[in-house]
Parts: structure tokens; sequence; C-alpha cells
């Protein structure tokens, strides 16, 4: 049953007797031309194995497979078994998993599948946006794209750049390994129910050469966790266990110094630091 209107979707989880769950972030996307949109961006060919996280009532799926080689979809409510039964019955090339994305084992999942590249689309549930991008990350999946609907606030976070207050670690570890192909803004009326938020669609592409020469990617993960540790602090402070005789003259030649705080050190500067502490 092809979800392209409003009233088709309301009548499948009505039948069902579907009831949305607020935990599990569940605002289901009913502007066809948003979800063409959000797959066009994604640039899935016929050739490619789309992962999507929470697939919902199925409305993006339908518009993936038949874009994609193959979907395979994480879903964790169960409930959503027998919609999703009915919005899919007529796809032959999609895979619901119903288990948590987050203690899914990626790696191991795609082996079965035989596919040109991999890519993750997905309207994703807010609750947990970070801990789903953290997870793709530190997977570390062979992706071509990353394309998925968030939070506008989150999506700032996630692109923010040195020295605005919203910069933090996982904008370092975005940047490091991922470019910004595009992005859109998404009215709330779009969904039901409506969130309280603004939402915005970002694609990202994998970097063929990551943004900074790293010798140690540990070395450099930890120095910028550590850097960000807490938020007040000044480097000197975050990283008090480091040897700071190496650190400093760095800091100095790049104008900064022990003083400086985390969000304005440059992903750079942190590469030639995390180098030198090998
Ligand atoms: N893709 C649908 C759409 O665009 O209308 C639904 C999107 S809705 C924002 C998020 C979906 O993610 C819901 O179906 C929800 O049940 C599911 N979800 C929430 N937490 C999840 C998790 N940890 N693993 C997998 N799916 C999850």
């Amino acid at each position: 049953m092809k979800i392209s209107s409003v009233s088709n979707l309301k009548k499948l989880l009505d039948e069902k007797g579907f009831d949305f769950k607020k935990k599990f972030g569940q605002n289901f996307l009913i502007d066809k031309n948003i979800l063409n949109k959000i797959v066009d961006l994604s640039g899935v060919t016929k050739k490619d194995l789309v992962i999507e996280i929470g697939p919902g009532a199925g409305a993006l799926t339908q518009v993936l497979a038949t874009s994609a080689k193959k979907v395979l979809a994480y879903e964790i409510d169960e409930s959503l078994k027998d919609v999703l039964s009915v919005s899919l019955e007529e796809y032959n090339n999609v895979d619901v998993k119903y288990e948590d994305f987050l203690k899914s084992n990626i790696r191991e999942d795609i082996k079965k599948y035989k596919f040109n590249r991999l890519l993750i689309v997905a309207n994703l549930p807010y609750y947990i946006t970070t801990s789903i991008i953290t997870k793709i990350i530190e997977d570390k999946l062979d992706v071509f794209s990353i394309t998925v609907m968030l939070q506008k606030e989150v999506a700032d976070r996630f692109l923010a750049n040195p020295k605005s207050k919203s910069y933090n670690s996982l904008s370092i570890f975005i940047d490091y390994n991922f470019l910004l192909k595009d992005k859109f803004k998404v009215s709330k009326n779009v969904f039901i129910p409506k969130p309280d938020v603004d939402s915005l669609v970002i694609s990202l592409l994998l970097r063929k050469e990551k943004k900074v020469r790293v010798l140690n990617e540990k070395a450099f993960d930890r120095l910028i966790l550590d850097s960000f540790r807490f938020k007040r602090k000044t480097i000197r402070n975050n990283l008090k266990d480091y040897d700071l005789d190496k650190i400093e003259p760095i800091l100095i030649e790049n104008n900064l110094s022990l003083s400086t705080r985390a969000e304005e050190i440059p992903i750079e500067v942190y590469a030639l630091i995390a180098n030198v502490l090998r």
C-alpha cells in the first residue's frame, strides 16, 4: 500500500490500532515532496544498499525502495510490524530488523548483501540523534553518504565552526570524516504528530581523504574528548594530565595559549598536538 497521502497513512495507522510513542521520537513525515527531496539528495542509485534508521510507517522506506538496490531498516518499535507488513508488502527489496539501531552490528548485518555503495538515510528519532551519529562514526563504516533529518539546533551543533558556542567534540569528528554536501530546512507542519522544533535535512559525504593528517586516530580522539571534558575549563585544566610542555609551543605558534578553551581551537591545531603526543 502506497503511503502517498496523509489520509492513507492515517487510515493504515488507525486500522492497525497504532499509538504514537513519544519515547521513541515518533514524528512521521507526511510530505511527498520532502520525502523525494531527501532521497534525491542522498544520491542513491539502483546499485546501492541503504540503511534506514526508524522506518516508522514506511513512508521514506517506500521511496528508498524504488531508488535503491536494497534497503535494510532498523526499527525499535515492534508494534509497527503490522503497519510495515502492509506498507511494504509490494517491495521485495526491503529487510526490516526490529531492534535498537544503537545495539546493532551493522558490519555483520550487511555481510550478506552485494552492493556498490552503502548509504545511510533516515528521518532520525531526535532523542538519540547524537548517539546515532557517534555510533556511525565509531563503527568506521565505509559509507558513501549520510543523509538525515534532525532537529535544526542539533544540526547546527554538528556543523559548527571553531569559536562558535555550538562547536564541540562531535563537530570536530564530523568535520574530520565528512564533507557537507547540502542542507535544507523542513517545517514542523509536515509531520504527524507535529514536533515542537524545526528540522533540517543534512547530507554528509565521507571524505576520501581525512580533513587533516593524523598519525594516531586514537590519540587524536582522546585529545579532543579530553579537551572538551569540562566546558568552562581551559586547555591547561582539561589537559592537566598531558605533557603540557609539548602542547604549549603548538598553541603559541597558532596564536593560542594554555588559557584557551577547547571551542576556540581549530581541527588543524588538534591534529598538530595529537601528532606530537603519540
Ligand atoms: N521514517 C519514518 C518517517 O520518516 O516518517 C519515521 C521517523 S520517526 C522520526 C523515528 C523512527 O525511529 C520511529 O519509527 C521510531 O520508532 C524509530 N526509532 C526510535 N528509536 C530507535 C532505535 N533506537 N532504533 C531503531 N529505530 C528507532
